[in-house]
């Protein structure tokens, strides 16, 4: 168990799993929380009062330097990312988030941090043993031989393996969770950087709002993936942090949906039936992906359990209610 009485630093807090991350921990009575991330502080997305919040670009090691200090736990969530529109079209940006993880680590080791968790990906897996819809699921030892999605893909392997050389070389202790497409409340969901289940719940929502009863899906919605709601996330990435396990471990669900599907869902909260167009230029990513839990449910004796129904219920309510919320807004400025 993690005392709850050391410092522990969360790095990229201002963002959709870090800022979970630091709710969980308070709740879980952990208050000695230095919460970091590269934006001001009004566009975080949940920013709390009982932790020491500094705006800081962690790229920089001075910085990773300061964020470190007197700090036992970090936990590193910061990364230059968003979804396929975004990886695919920045490469070079999310490559650089090496610069990140890399000097964090050299300042968790120089500093003497007790223990550093590493958020990787899924994209880390082989291209080629994800061509098919019909996927056979990825087991961790999937990652090699190497060929994993380019740019961001490449970035979070090669961290990976900077987290097990740190490891080896330095006795740092390193845990390590591959995500698999995390959702729900208080994260991005419009702007470009959104992912498949928040740019969904937004597409209906505003579909919904406005009468155009119309949704546009990237590709031909027959690809498959599936969906971690973000509190099977944070209680994994506890989980593995606490755990003496110190190899990567995926942490996604097991409940494989194709895009299609998941905009049937959306559809069903809202009582309408939406015209469907399909772009086939759009990004897509791999044709079909899904977690093997057979390691995680070894190591930890547990896997993630909340189904796709429940949480895209709860994530369509949050992003109803700030669409809403924003309209208000604006309708109160117009007739000032
Ligand atoms: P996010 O974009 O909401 O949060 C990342 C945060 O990192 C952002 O707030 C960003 O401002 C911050 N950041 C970027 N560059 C920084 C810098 N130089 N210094 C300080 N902060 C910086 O993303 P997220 O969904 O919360 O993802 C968290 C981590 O999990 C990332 O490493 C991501 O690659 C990984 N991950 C997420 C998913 C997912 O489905 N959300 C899937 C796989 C892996």
């Amino acid at each position: 168990m993690l005392n709850p009485h050391d410092k522990i630093l969360v790095a990229g807090a201002g963002g959709f799993i870090g800022g979970n991350l630091v709710a969980e921990l308070l709740k879980r009575g952990h208050h000695n929380i230095r919460a970091v991330d590269i934006k001001p502080k009004s566009e975080w997305f949940r920013l709390s009062s009982a932790a020491e919040n500094l705006v800081l670009d962690l790229g920089d090691l001075d910085n990773c330097q300061t964020a470190v200090k007197e700090v036992a736990y970090v936990f590193n969530l910061a990364a230059d990312m968003g979804g396929m529109g975004f990886i695919e079209n920045n490469k070079a940006a999310c490559m650089l988030s090496v610069r990140i993880n890399t000097h964090l680590l050299m300042a968790a080791r120089d500093l003497g941090v007790q223990r550093f968790f590493f958020s990787s990906s899924a994209c880390v897996y082989a291209a080629g043993k994800q061509i098919n819809p019909d996927v056979v699921a990825l087991r961790e030892d999937d990652s090699y031989p190497a060929m994993p999605e380019d740019g961001y893909g490449w970035e979070k392997l090669f961290s990976e393996r900077m987290c097990r050389h740190f490891s080896e070389d330095f006795g740092l202790p390193v845990r390590i969770a591959r995500f698999h497409n995390v959702y729900g409340p208080h994260g991005t969901f419009a702007g470009g950087r959104e992912k498949a289940p928040a740019a969904v719940c937004r597409k209906v929502i505003e579909a919904e709002m406005s009468g155009n009863y119309e949704i546009e899906i990237w590709g031909d919605g027959e690809q498959t993936r599936s969906f971690m709601y973000i509190d099977d996330c944070v209680n994994g990435i506890m989980r593995i942090m606490e755990s003496d396990y110190d190899q990567p471990l995926n942490l996604g669900s097991e409940q494989l949906v194709t895009i299609n599907h998941l905009v049937d869902i959306a559809e069903g909260f809202t009582g309408i039936k939406l015209r469907r167009s399909h772009d086939l230029s759009a990004p897509q990513g791999v044709r079909g992906r899904n977690s093997d839990n057979t390691r995680i449910r070894q190591v930890l004796g547990w896997a993630p359990e909340i189904s796709l129904e429940h949480g895209l219920e709860q994530t369509y309510r949050w992003i109803y209610d700030q669409i809403a919320y924003d309209q208000a807004a604006k309708r109160a400025s117009v007739a000032v």
